[in-house]
């Protein structure tokens, strides 16, 4: 592992030379509390400070809404995948959101390969930075609180510069073009990551208990906390769209008038929208509310982790930060634990 040091006086610098190696996309802020990630056009507007974008990174690889494919013109039909040339520098990734786009990784390579997400995901550069969390972050329950790969570089701030990790051949290209802005690290700097380090793990207030919680959960598939929840929730879909990790998507057809030609788009669901589940025949396999929102909770830390090993939640806190009614998903956990 390559450890570099960029002066903070160099980072404006760095990242406009970025630009050398596609279209830099960085955290805006949007309003007080919120933040994006958006293309930059100027390196003075990059929210260093920011903990959550309202919308993750997935946006980037795996689209809220695409068109791909294109058919008329007698029987053919014309793939598209958007942005297939694209190269993107997308920096300021916290660990959290790389692991978030690791568990995607796993979905959409798992059997059926998705040739959209990859063709995006291969011209996408990843360059993280630390953070320090605030009240809604338990990415560190989830053991996403640090990452050592899924990305080409990772910066860790410390008081006047960050300690440059080099996470692939890529990003050893970019240190290597961009030396001058660069130096080796010293053991001050090794200290004062460790204090920074420890103070960060204190930092971190709310937890997740998630040992044997696949267990409770299958325990307590009829416990009343669902059909509490059920009259709380307002199916909105909101937490499945900010959430870095919920991967669903309908599919449906865009026909001209004369139905002779048309377009097949996909298009981010949720499984808490009502006719998430009906089949052919009008049959609502979750026509309840409580239905749905268990099957969500269910999804992240039962289904996945049966499935792959690993809880399909990266403990960033959108969902808790955006949900309109207040539900909190480790109070529901700490509920169905027994532990309000
Ligand atoms: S954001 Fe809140 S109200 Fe909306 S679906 Fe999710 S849990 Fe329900
Ligand atoms: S379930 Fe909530 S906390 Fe977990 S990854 Fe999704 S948005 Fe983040």
């Amino acid at each position: 592992m390559k450890i570099l040091k960029l002066p903070k006086a160099n980072f404006q610098k760095f990242l406009l030379s970025l630009k050398n190696y596609g279209e830099v996309h960085i955290p805006k802020k949007k309003s007080e509390e919120s933040y994006v990630f958006a293309p930059m056009e100027d390196p003075s507007e990059v929210a260093l400070e920011y903990l959550r974008t309202i919308i993750p990174p997935k946006k980037y690889f795996f689209k809220p809404k695409e068109s791909i494919f294109h058919y008329g013109d007698g029987n053919h039909f014309n793939e598209h995948i958007e942005d297939i040339d694209k190269k993107i520098v997308l920096f300021g990734l916290h660990p959290c959101d790389i692991h978030g786009l690791k568990i995607l990784d796993i979905v959409f390579g798992t059997g059926y390969i998705d040739k959209y997400y990859f063709a995006r995901r291969r011209n996408v550069l990843i360059i993280g930075l630390s953070c320090m969390p605030d009240e809604r972050c338990f990415c560190r329950s989830m053991g996403t609180d640090a990452t050592e790969d899924g990305f080409d570089l990772f910066l860790s701030e410390l008081k006047n510069s960050y300690l440059v990790t080099v996470g692939s051949s890529q990003g050893d290209d970019i240190t290597n073009d961009l030396k001058d802005l660069l130096g080796e690290i010293t053991k001050k700097d090794t200290n004062e990551y460790l204090k920074i380090r420890n103070e960060r793990k204190k930092r971190f207030k709310l937890q997740l208990d998630i040992s044997d919680l696949p267990y409770i959960l299958e325990l307590q598939r009829e416990s009343e906390v669902w059909d509490d929840l059920g009259k709380k929730c307002l199916c909105c879909g909101s937490c499945s769209m900010v959430c870095p990790t919920c991967s669903c998507f309908n599919v449906y057809d865009n026909l001209s008038l004369d139905t002779k030609k048309g377009e097949r788009i996909r298009q981010w669901d949720s499984c808490l929208f009502k006719d998430y589940a009906v089949v052919a025949g009008g049959h609502n396999f979750r026509a309840n509310r409580a239905d749905r929102v268990r099957n969500r909770y269910y999804h992240k830390q039962h289904g996945f982790v049966t499935q792959f090993g690993k809880p399909s939640c990266t403990g960033c806190g959108r969902c808790i930060q955006y949900c309109p009614t207040q539900i909190h998903v480790v109070e529901v956990f700490n509920k169905i634990r027994g532990e309000e």
